[in-house]
């Protein structure tokens, strides 16, 4: 399968025409170096993790948001240049906020020519009903959304469900675990729902949210704005993002290093008992080169301002 999401399926063609002027060639020629990124991001993500098989019918869950555009046009065009055949459906769900565009999703996917299926649920009105005035929604909203789009999924006869999470969105939720619910624990890039039912992929997994920001503008998506339910984003969530950009501006390649560590994970050097027997550890009487790394200092890169430092002073600035 790998082939089929190969550097050369995303590399795509070259614009047919370069603008004779060089400000527009220019923007053309780095609209160009952006798609073909996005293409090899998602191609690698769908390909690291299996995501998409010959004959998978996926439905992709389009908010009316940046990245759940982003992920639909690229998986359009992957689809376009993939040797195997799967099937795209867009599902909006109508969650009846006031002021909710409703003719702007599906203007748009007509245009674009994918199917498509709008369902309209008034979770709004529950959500509304249920929760506390003051109280935050989200948890309630989501929970119901996940439903309907279950339900959606098997009445589509959908194999695949689509959501367009990005790189940052999974660090940022490793963090949140992190400090306020005491766990390890980010946003898979594939999952089995909880009801059991349905494969559920994140194909922006290693997509930066810059480069969907640009996209969004190059493609001039009509955005449908993310408040009209009137709650605030998660304040958690922003603070986290906050702290990962200030960290990235101050050490580029931080959130890099962060995310790959995310797939780089050694159990048996962390302290969870049910991922690494420690009780059980005996000297086995085998050298192993990967093995105990106790009294060395830590591995750094070249480029680390504690690199080549003597291993106390290392921790002292770890
Ligand atoms: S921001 Fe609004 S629509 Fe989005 S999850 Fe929260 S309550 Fe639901």
């Amino acid at each position: 399968m790998s082939a089929v999401w190969n550097d050369e399926t995303a590399a795509g063609t070259e614009p047919a025409d370069a603008a004779p002027a060089a400000n527009s060639f220019k923007i053309e020629r780095e609209a160009h170096k952006l798609e073909k990124r996005l293409c090899r991001e998602v191609g690698r993500a769908i390909s690291d993790y299996q995501m998409i098989e010959a004959g998978d019918k996926v439905m992709v869950c389009l908010s009316g948001g940046k990245d759940s555009y982003g992920m639909l046009d690229i998986l359009l065009k992957l689809k376009a240049r993939a040797p195997v055949h799967f099937d795209l459906i867009a599902v909006n769900l109508d969650q009846k906020q006031p002021g909710f565009p409703e003719d702007v999703l599906p203007a748009y996917l007509q245009q674009v020519g994918v199917p498509f299926h709008i369902e309209e649920q008034d979770t709004y009105s529950i959500v509304k009903r249920v929760v506390p005035e003051g109280k935050t929604t989200c948890g309630l909203c989501s929970r119901l959304r996940r439903g309907i789009l279950y339900r959606v999924a098997d009445e589509l006869g959908a194999t695949k469900i689509a959501l367009g999470h990005h790189r940052d969105d999974i660090l940022a939720t490793f963090f949140l675990n992190m400090f306020f619910a005491a766990k390890l624990k980010a946003m898979p890039p594939k999952l089995v729902s909880d009801d059991g039912k349905h494969v559920v992929i994140r194909p922006l997994a290693y997509v930066p949210e810059k480069d969907l920001v640009r996209w969004a503008q190059h493609r001039g998506f009509p955005i449908i704005p993310c408040n009209l339910c009137g709650s605030q984003e998660n304040l958690q969530r922003q603070v986290v993002a906050d702290m990962l950009r200030e960290w990235e501006r101050k050490h580029p390649g931080r959130i890099e290093n962060m995310f790959h560590a995310l797939q780089n994970v050694a159990p048996s050097h962390l302290l969870d008992g049910t991922l690494h027997d420690f009780k059980g550890l005996k000297p086995t009487g085998v050298a192993d080169e990967n093995g105990d790394k106790a009294f060395d200092p830590p591995e750094l890169p070249a480029s680390s301002p504690a690199a080549g430092l003597p291993t106390l002073q290392v921790l002292k600035i770890g």
